[in-house]
């Protein structure tokens, strides 16, 4: 048996079943490549789920981690720590809010912005006591805890899982009218995907995270922007809401806040809304620790720069001009491509469902040298590190017209 073989023979045997790899084991990486057990290279186009933004092993983020691993790892919020108050103060400043509440994971995050709305809302807004209730949307993905698959409309995600946490109101993403008619006396937040990634790379119509900005306003609801996929530099601005100039009332970040290193997230808000949370009423033993500050701090560095964004900008117009070719049948000018969405270096490409499925387009494309992975039946999620340079894109977008050829 092949090494591959193996390692995956034994991976499948021992460990639970919830993600369905494609068949590579990757052993090292740099950049936008990663290379496998069997010595073949790849491009990374999916980044880690946007968590590699800065790429594989990018010097300023290993640096500060093995300076960081030498110094002092882990103290506990019990103490303080001198790697603290610099990551805060800077991510901050970068969000243009007063505070962070630092987690580990997405998931841990969004939970906390749940956590402080329905704080906020019983004490700043007057909410009846557990009464709150939050607006989310169709097709969200939040993460995997019980509560925020509670509100999850994916029936993989949801069912088997319940009872469901109660205090979810569903409606339908890109209707502003939807959530204005959702909200009333009770309502805390709105909380939503700027951009809606596992969903398939959903892009809202122009003018609606402006119309909720408002709506939230009008109606004293707090609008939490979960950006853990679609923020720092992804779409080609810091945030996905910057593109509309709106500020959400919560940034819930994380993903590339780690680095592709380490996992750090982050609520991050001003005063009158973090403020609510009080000692002994939120915490993570590793959130916020030495490591995943020196990284996080190291982020927040690169993207004061502007640097990254303007790259995913660049670069997006280069990779989102070659997917837009591919749309049309296939011999007719086209390469069976029927929708393409996205902004700045994130792009959904939906192929005919009748040609094949995205997992099979990945399937080859893996055979091409490309990973990526597909999403909800004929959709493939593209999402490379924005280290990667455009000649990598356009090698990439002619290794799709072929897997595209081959089906
Ligand atoms: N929110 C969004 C928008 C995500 O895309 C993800 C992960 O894909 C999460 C939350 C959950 O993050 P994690 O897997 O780190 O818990």
């Amino acid at each position: 048996m092949s090494v591959t073989g193996d390692l995956i023979e034994r991976a499948e045997r021992h460990s639970a079943h919830n993600y369905h790899p494609l068949p590579v084991v990757v052993r090292e990486a740099r950049g936008a490549w990663v290379t496998d057990v069997e010595g073949r290279r790849y491009l990374d186009c999916l980044a880690g789920y946007s968590s590699l933004n800065f790429g594989h092993g990018n010097e300023e983020i290993l640096k500060a981690a093995e300076d960081q691993l030498r110094r002092v790892t882990l103290t506990s919020r019990a103490f303080f720590h001198d790697r603290f108050a610099g990551f805060c103060e800077g991510l901050a400043a970068l969000c243009g809010k007063d505070m962070v509440l630092p987690m580990n994971t997405g998931a841990e995050a969004v939970e906390t912005a749940i956590k402080v709305a329905r704080k906020w809302g019983y004490e700043v807004k007057g909410v009846r006591p557990d009464k709150a209730n939050i607006v989310v949307m169709e097709d969200n993905f939040h993460g995997r805890t019980t509560t925020i698959v509670s509100f999850s409309t994916d029936p993989d995600a949801r069912d088997g899982f319940g009872p469901a946490t109660p205090g979810f109101r569903i409606v339908k993403y890109g209707s502003a009218e939807a959530i204005h008619e959702a909200i009333d006396a009770d309502t805390v937040a709105v909380l939503l995907e700027p951009i809606q990634g596992e969903a398939g790379v959903l892009v809202p119509p122009d003018g609606y995270l402006r119309q909720v900005r408002d709506i939230c306003t009008e109606n004293d609801v707090l609008l939490i922007a979960d950006e853990i996929q679609s923020g720092l530099g992804r779409t080609g601005d810091t945030f996905a809401c910057d593109h509309e100039g709106v500020v959400p009332d919560m940034y819930v970040l994380g993903k590339a806040l780690g680095g592709g290193v380490v996992p750090v997230s982050a609520v991050v808000a001003d005063a009158d809304v973090l403020g609510v949370i009080k000692p002994g009423q939120h915490g993570s033993t590793f959130g916020g620790n030495p490591l995943a500050c020196a990284v996080g701090h190291t982020v927040v560095e690169l993207l004061r720069t502007g640097e990254y964004q303007a790259r995913a900008r660049e670069l997006g117009a280069v990779l989102h001009e070659r997917l837009r070719a591919l749309i049309g049948p296939a011999g007719q000018g086209g390469h069976g491509v029927v929708a393409v969405r996205g902004r700045g270096l994130w792009a959904g490409v939906d192929i005919d469902p009748t040609l094949g499925t995205g997992r099979q387009v990945c399937e080859i494309l893996l055979r091409h040298g490309v990973l990526a992975k597909d999403t909800h039946g004929s959709t493939i999620r593209l999402a490379p590190p924005l280290v990667v340079s455009a000649e990598d894109l356009h090698w990439a977008a002619d290794r799709l017209i072929d897997a595209l050829a081959e089906l």
